[in-house]
């Protein structure tokens, strides 16, 4: 079965002002680790076909689209203290959109039994109509939108283990029944939302689950919220696809969060989903690159999750000196009270 990396030269092309972490030496540190590797041997690489402006308003107003083609074209511009159009911003937003599209859509039409889109900008942050958090487009919503649309699927699974709370993600399914929205992020963290009582509205009542992670939570404390919240919850839910917004700013050297997380703690999350999904829907997952901004971090994380997702053997979390983390019994706790507020929409 088929493994498959998707990316486009124009996201490595698009610049933030100097100094921003989001920046293409990103894509640069990645894609010489995946070199390093087998894994680049026998990965078919596609070039993504950019999404079209037309393609983007699935999920996006008009004039969000707009907004960004016209200012990339005027030479670009700050949209908010940390989010920047530059020249080269439509080119590697559309890019980027398209490759998750493609990612997705190549798994969930059997293709691929799964896909990693490797591009810039990150997308997760951005909602219908607000691009924030380096994020124009959302890439993972977009192609996870269309997936369901032209499949007409009914149960997927979105999962989002990036530091950050995937503000945008959440709210363009919020009311959206074919969702089942979950993601792990640093409590009272940028962007500030993300609370476990944001369960979702209308035909998605429910269909939104929030796990707000203490600061310094490591491997372990990941593989049990894996382990009792996340991986029964796909029991439930069945879903028929699975969609992950992979951020990797949890590690512990990242510079944008404080949790304690290794690249072989990246692996073991990704191994977990791949064994549910082998139950759920026949090991069908896509992955889309969110955050990540510790160079040799990312890159070694990036090749742990490609690792576990093509059924190389995991180096499961590395148990000789594992860094200090957050106390089992506070991520116990913790996990109950998630369960609780889930409970009267799943039986976890
Ligand atoms: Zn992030």
């Amino acid at each position: 079965m088929t493994h498959l990396l998707v990316s486009h030269p124009a996201c490595a092309r698009d610049v933030n002002p100097i100094g921003h972490p989001e920046r293409p030496q990103r894509l640069e540190a990645i894609t010489r680790m995946l070199q390093r590797t087998e894994l680049w041997e026998r990965l078919p690489r596609e070039e993504a076909v950019p999404a079209a402006a037309d393609a983007l308003r699935a999920v996006h107003a008009s004039r969000h689209v707009e907004h960004v083609r016209r200012l990339s074209e005027r030479g670009g511009g700050a949209i908010d203290l940390d989010t920047f159009v530059g020249p080269h911003s439509w080119e590697a937003a559309a890019a980027a959109a398209g490759a998750a599209v493609q990612a997705v859509d190549a798994v969930a039409s059997g293709r691929a039994q799964t896909a990693f889109s490797l591009t810039r900008p990150p997308g997760h942050h951005a909602s219908r109509d607000v691009a924030m958090g380096f994020c124009l487009f959302n890439n993972v919503a977009l192609a996870t939108h269309l997936a369901a649309d032209r499949y007409g699927l009914e149960r997927i699974l979105l999962l989002d283990w990036d530091v950050h709370h995937g503000n945008g993600t959440q709210d363009i399914f919020y009311r959206d029944g074919r969702v089942t929205f979950v993601s792990l992020h640093q409590e009272h963290w940028f962007p500030g939302t993300g609370f476990a009582d944001e369960t979702g509205e209308g035909a998605g009542e429910g269909r939104t689950l929030n796990i707000p992670v203490p600061p310094e939570t490591g491997n372990e404390g990941y593989r049990t919220l894996f382990e009792e919240i996340v991986i029964p919850l796909g029991d439930q839910w069945r879903p028929q696809l699975v969609v992950v917004s992979a951020g990797y700013d949890a590690h512990i050297d990242d510079p944008l969060g404080a949790m304690h997380v290794t690249a072989a703690g990246f692996g073991t999350m990704a191994h977990l989903v791949m064994e549910g999904a082998k139950r759920w829907c026949g090991g069908r997952v896509a992955a889309v690159l969110e955050g990540g901004y510790y160079l040799a971090a990312l890159a070694d994380s990036v090749a742990a999750t490609i690792e576990s997702m093509t059924g190389e053997p995991v180096p499961l979390a590395n148990a000789s000196s594992p860094p200090r983390e957050t106390p089992y019994a506070a991520i116990r706790a913790r996990a109950k009270e998630i369960r609780s507020i889930a409970g009267q929409y799943w039986n976890l």
